[in-house]
């Protein structure tokens, strides 16, 4: 979904309050290189930031560099997703703009929707929880069409499917240059979708778009739910490819026959082809996968503690994002505050402990969360997960938005699942605005800390 402009400049405050806070000791690099950058747009996973000169571009730039890792890390961070990071300078936006008025914009559809040269097959670890995945997605890349159509791969959240799609797309592209695959989110596909209905797109025909494509990749397909309209289309869509022995790969977070508000015809077109699940890895496999992302930083492996990484796989088990996260962290702090060679176990649980402090806390959730924010403004806790706009409700959604994230540390996206259905974005602006508020508003300082105290009991 779109972010807005406000929402654009609220992030990336907090983004450059987050990197002055870990340059806070070299302010002039800071100053000079940061303070004045801007966020440009945000577009499905890539975030272009406008920089005040060239130079400033080259320092930001490049990935192995101190201005580019810090920014990385903070964007990681603070979205808790990751993004690509692409750099713009004011003269290179007015270069853009002068030839978009000289040769009027050929509409393309998903034009921002990429395959992402970083996740291959070669940096996905393979174990016997992603084995079959592995083995079907390389099976019909060599064989597109004519075996399983589509696969359908199911996972929990953070177990690769995003990556193995990408995988596959890459060494498909590598192997048949000349055909043309196409990746999408259905969250993108949906919103392309009500863009062309509006006709924002009118010059092209959104079906006829798909007429190219040979392998058509689609994630998250059980965003699909309770989407009428879109779902004829994508049955429409998905048919005229099967049919003419295009392949088709979708990933969902749950199995075929879980899918709920999805019309019976589609699901069992889904479950014509092969429908495989992967699994949480067990910790040898998660040792590897550290491993992978500790090379892919450009770090050493043996500059870890092997009590240490076999910390991160045990505490970190259950969602290789999770997992990722960690590292991240632990190298963040490695780097920006400890300054050393080799990363002992003690640093490793020190750098992570506040994730895993959250992580255990007690076992509280969202739903209580919400029944009690609602107990206090007395409200029902429908209203508070309601599309309703009123001050009121509005502020007890925020509140309990903020409680979300600061007790139980709930993944942005989830939360805005729970909240009715809001974007990311939104939900960072509400917590956000919380935040804030919270420093000098007496009355929500009270609020909060009564609604806690009774969470606490
Ligand atoms: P999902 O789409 O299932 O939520 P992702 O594909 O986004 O999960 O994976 C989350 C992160 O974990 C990504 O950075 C991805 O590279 C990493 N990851 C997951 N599984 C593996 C694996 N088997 N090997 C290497 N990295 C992995
Ligand atoms: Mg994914």
């Amino acid at each position: 979904m779109a972010t807005s402009l406000v929402q654009q400049k609220e992030i990336w405050n907090h983004i450059l309050a987050k990197v002055r806070e870990v340059l806070k000791n070299d302010i002039h690099l800071y100053q000079s290189f940061f303070a004045d950058t801007s966020l440009y747009s945000i577009e499905n996973d890539l975030m272009t930031i406008l920089v005040s000169s060239p130079v400033c571009k080259q320092f930001l730039q490049q990935e192995d560099q101190q201005g580019y890792k810090i920014l990385i890390n903070v964007v990681t961070d603070v979205m808790e997703s990751n993004y690509r990071l692409a750099f713009i300078t004011q003269d290179e936006i007015n270069q853009d703009d002068n030839k978009t008025k000289k040769e009027p914009k050929k509409s393309t559809f998903f034009a921002n929707s990429v395959l992402n040269p970083k996740y291959t097959f070669d940096n996905f670890v393979s174990g016997n929880c992603n084995k079959e995945a592995i083995q079907a997605s390389l099976l019909i890349a060599t064989n597109p069409g004519v075996t399983y159509n589509p696969l359908f791969v199911y996972s929990k959240p953070g177990l690769g499917k995003t990556h193995l799609l990408h995988a596959l797309g890459n060494y498909y592209k590598e192997k048949y240059p000349g055909k043309k695959v196409q990746y999408i989110s259905t969250d993108n596909f949906v919103n392309e979708f009500v863009n062309y209905l509006n006709g924002n797109q009118a010059s092209e025909n959104f079906k006829d778009f798909f007429e190219t494509i040979d392998l058509l990749l689609v994630d998250d397909i059980q965003m699909l739910q309770n989407k009428k309209a879109t779902c004829d289309l994508f049955f429409t869509i998905f048919n005229q490819l099967v049919n003419s022995g295009r392949q088709i790969v979708l990933t969902s977070d749950r199995a075929p026959s879980e899918l709920q508000g999805l019309e019976e015809r589609l699901v069992s077109r889904f479950n014509m082809g092969l429908s495989i699940p992967m699994h949480t890895p067990d910790t040898e496999t998660m040792l590897r996968i550290l491993e992978k992302k500790i090379v892919s930083n450009q770090l050493n492996v043996s500059n870890f503690d092997p009590d240490g990484l076999m910390y991160l796989a045990q505490n970190f088990s259950k969602n290789v994002r999770d997992l990722e996260g960690a590292l991240n962290r632990v190298i963040f702090y490695t780097i920006n505050f400890k300054h050393m060679a080799r990363i002992d176990l003690e640093t490793i649980k020190e750098s992570v402990q506040p994730m895993l402090k959250q992580k255990k806390g007690v076992n509280l959730t969202e739903e209580d969360i919400i029944e009690e924010v609602a107990s206090y403004y007395n409200m029902t806790d429908s209203q508070i997960t309601s599309k309703v706009r009123t001050s009121q409700i509005a502020l007890a959604r925020r509140i309990a938005m903020y409680l979300c994230r600061e007790m139980l540390d709930t993944p942005y996206l989830k939360i805005g699942k729970i909240f009715g259905g809001r974007d990311h974005s939104t939900v960072i602006t509400a917590v956000l605005k919380v935040e804030t508020e919270l420093k000098t508003d007496t009355q929500m300082q009270s609020a909060i800390s009564a609604i806690k105290k009774r969470l606490k009991k």
